[in-house]
């Protein structure tokens, strides 16, 4: 989709980070009219085999890209998804399709896995496509933010009229816009280990016990004690991904918080005797398990800087507590969101308004999702005790919608309302809803504009719910 209105100036952007959101943006920013350079640090060919959840929200931002019949061939639909216990194992309940439509209900596009392989490709194939120009090994080792120049490792310096960090979730150019001390974020005392392995479904099923597992279109969770393990399928029903999201407790330096291959979980101090024998003959099948370590993250209170040269998108702008499936979504709906306002800028004077503006919308969407993530996740890794009990007691009653008792619909939206409100949100919509408003007055020159009153524009694009913080999230259990 070309957007509707069009540039009247051409701004030089480099993007910083060549992952899924620096694509995406870059994408997104050429799309817009402007002039693009990608600063990646790698060699480019870091990808990984494992499935990308794309819920609807980023779905339909896919979709929108012109991306449809891609989609339609590579993408894995999700129907179902199912709560098991991880160390019992046993099976609580499911959200079904019939149960999926009541939550996704007004949303045209559906919940898919991708490979994170192929959607990197797809998104650098519509980069170099549309003339978006990307340097790899090239490392950025610090910024002068008011000059819109970013300084190289290898001593270089490049400088544009704007800056996107897109360099992931220990982001080091994320303090100059929220002016946190990334030596403090390393000291944070709760630390996350996300293991990862894609195992042959052929293989697998060649195990009796494994041959219930591996179904397409279902998504399985299983809920530990602090712990929660994701498994699907991706790779045209070919694999299983696994997912292992675990407290961590060990030294963390610039090796772990990388992904890296791991000989097993054990090597990162997680054992994982204690869970379903099922779960351990998977990590056992495993021949490619990669780990990274991640730091707690905090809630940007700032998505642009003070100067408004630099913008962060993507997990540099919120990394979201890892486990969850909002991380790779948030940046789709940050690119989206950034090309459609940088479209409809007519002049320099208007940088200003416009990164303002993309501040003004993805703020209280961030601090939502950072937030409910936070209270969804807490619920699933319940320890034993009242939380969990109430947990696993909802989630029977979805088992029996299964087995024919009639669905309740005010109980699955009381349930399930705050993720109904994050997978059904559009990031373009959000943008004309807010140009409506005020678009005319950023159109404004520069000596007869005054900032809108921030307080009456959040409250318009808040979540439409009445408040911009989540109530209790999932299952609405206090946590
Ligand atoms: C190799 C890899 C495999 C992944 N596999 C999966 C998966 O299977 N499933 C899943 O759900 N998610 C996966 N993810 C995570 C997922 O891509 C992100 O959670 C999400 O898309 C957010 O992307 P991002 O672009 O903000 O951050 P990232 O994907 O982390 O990308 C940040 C990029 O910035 C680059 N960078 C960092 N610092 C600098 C610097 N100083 N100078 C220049 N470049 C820099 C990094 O090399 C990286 O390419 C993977 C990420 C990576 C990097």
């Amino acid at each position: 989709m070309e957007y509707s209105n069009s540039c009247g100036v051409i701004l030089k952007f480099v993007v910083v980070g060549g992952g899924l959101a620096g694509l995406a943006t870059a994408y997104s920013l050429k799309k817009a009219g402007h002039d693009v350079l990608i600063l990646e640090k790698s060699d480019g060919t870091q990808r990984s085999s494992g499935s990308v959840p794309s819920s609807p929200n980023m779905t339909k931002v896919l979709k929108s890209w012109g991306l449809e019949s891609t989609l339609d061939t590579i993408a894995q639909a999700c129907t179902r998804v199912n709560f098991l216990h991880a160390e019992s194992g046993e099976f609580l309940g499911a959200l079904t399709a019939a149960v999926l439509d009541i939550v996704k209900k007004d949303s045209v596009a559906g919940f898919v896995f991708l490979q994170h392989c192929q959607l990197h490709d797809i998104l650098l194939e519509l980069c170099l496509q549309e003339g978006v120009e990307i340097h790899y090994n090239v490392s950025v080792s610090a910024l002068e933010p008011e000059e819109g120049c970013i300084m190289l490792e290898d001593g270089g310096k490049i400088c544009a009229d704007l800056v996107v960090a897109a360099d992931g979730f220990h982001s080091i150019l994320r303090s100059y816009v929220t002016e946190e001390d990334p030596e403090e974020e390393l000291e944070s005392e709760a630390k996350i280990v996300l293991f990862r392995t894609t195992i042959p479904i052929a293989r697998m099923h060649q195990h009796q016990s494994l041959q219930g597992l591996g179904t397409l279109e279902d998504w399985d969770w299983w809920m530990g004690d602090g712990y929660v393990v994701r498994c699907s399928v991706t790779n045209d029903g070919q694999d299983y991904t696994v997912v292992l999201v675990h407290p961590y407790h060990g030294p963390v330096d610039s090796n772990t918080m990388e992904w890296r291959q791991a000989p097993n979980t054990k090597s990162y101090g997680v054992d994982i005797t204690k869970l379903d024998g099922r779960l351990r003959k998977l990590f056992r099948l495993s021949n490619n398990l990669t780990a990274r370590v991640y730091t707690s993250p905090r809630a940007a209170e700032s998505l642009v800087c003070p100067c408004s040269r630099v913008i962060l998108v993507g997990e540099a702008a919120h990394p979201v507590i890892p486990g969850g499936y909002h991380a790779t979504a948030m940046g789709f709906e940050d690119a989206e969101t950034l090309g459609s306002l940088f479209a409809r800028i007519q002049d320099r004077d208007q940088i200003a308004r416009i990164t303002t503006a993309y501040d003004e919308i993805r703020l209280p969407r961030a601090t939502y999702v950072h937030e409910y993530e936070i209270g969804y996740q807490g619920v699933l890794k319940a320890a034993q005790g009242p939380v969990q009990q109430i947990r696993d007691q909802r989630m029977r009653q979805l088992g029996a919608f299964n087995t024919g008792a009639e669905i309740d619909e005010d109980m699955i939206l009381e349930g399930w309302g705050g993720e109904l409100m994050l997978i059904t949100h559009d990031a373009s919509e959000k943008v004309e809803d807010w140009w409506g408003q005020y678009g005319a007055s950023i159109m404004k020159p520069a000596s007869t504009y005054s900032l809108p009153d921030v307080q009456s524009m959040r409250i318009s694009i808040a979540e439409n719910t009445t408040s911009a913080s989540p109530s209790v999230s999932c299952f609405a259990i206090p946590v």
